[in-house]
């Protein structure tokens, strides 16, 4: 699943093709044909997004919001490529297309429904930076659920996947069954920290890489190896890279997870 860095770019790369001029909107798929027909041949003025959320906002004033889910794909394309029977929408300018395949959401908003989205989701490192923490401490802090499960609760923290939290965790040292509750302060604070450079990051880069130089052995650039650029997502039974174990796999909220038992610990520890 595409995490919170990923959308905030695809966001960004469509303000950039998009709102210089009408955009032909349309379904070859059929199924959101009513909705592409609402802000066909009108102008986008800006796209954002919330965490794992997509929102372009048109002249007509509706907002298209798109949630990718676990297989959803936007993507550009030559204006000559010819959209296949899965598109449910293609956006179109006089010199780029962009083709949605498989989201989770599709469909036209209007403010209010828009304002009610936004306030069910947490902090979003990546909108709002160090001046997120206090939100994100006040959440986590007063939870009993996991860190594992609540780093993918979007109304803890907007934006975080499967990768991010397996990942952050390592990096703040912590085991993912540890609660919100059982974090001190400091804790909290280095976790949301950690959060909004990694996102920043990887959204600069367009790919997640969390490894360190000092763990890496040198300078990490955007082009790491997919093999040497994270510590422990899907690396179970690897060796890790800080210390003699062995990464563990377990689950968390549904979905594998993964973590080092020596490098992490629980608060007792
Ligand atoms: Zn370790």
């Amino acid at each position: 699943m595409p995490e919170g860095h990923t959308i905030h770019r695809l966001a960004a790369d469509l303000e950039k093709d998009l709102s210089n001029g009408p955009v032909t909107a349309l379904s070859p798929q059929g199924r959101f044909s009513d909705g592409a027909s609402l802000i066909d041949g009108t102008h986008m003025l800006r796209s954002e997004a919330w965490g794992k959320h997509l929102f372009c906002w048109w002249e007509n004033g509706h907002i298209l919001h798109i949630h990718l889910g676990l297989i959803g794909k936007f993507r550009k394309f030559d204006l000559h490529h010819q959209p296949s029977e899965t598109v449910r929408l293609r956006l179109e300018t006089a010199s780029v297309a962009w083709q949605l395949t498989g989201p989770q959401t599709c469909s036209v908003i209007d403010e209010d429904e828009w304002a009610y989205r936004i306030s069910k989701l947490g902090p979003d490192p990546l909108r709002l930076g160090k001046r997120g923490g206090k939100e994100f401490c006040e959440n986590i802090l007063s939870t009993s659920i996991p860190l594992g499960a609540a780093l993918l609760n979007q109304q803890f923290i907007a934006g975080i996947g499967n990768v991010y939290r397996s990942e952050i965790l390592f990096l703040n040292g912590i085991r993912p069954d540890v609660s919100g509750k059982e974090l001190t302060l400091k804790q909290a604070e280095e976790i949301w920290d950690t959060t909004v450079m990694l996102l920043r990051k990887g959204k600069a880069w367009n790919r997640i890489v969390t490894i360190t130089p000092e763990d890496h052995g040198s300078r990490v650039t955007k082009k790491a190896l997919d093999e040497n650029a994270l510590y422990v997502y899907k690396r179970g039974g690897l060796s890790c890279r800080r210390c003699s174990g062995f990464i563990t796999q377990s689950t968390s909220a549904g979905r594998s997870i993964w973590y080092c038992p020596s490098c992490q610990k629980g608060t007792n520890a």
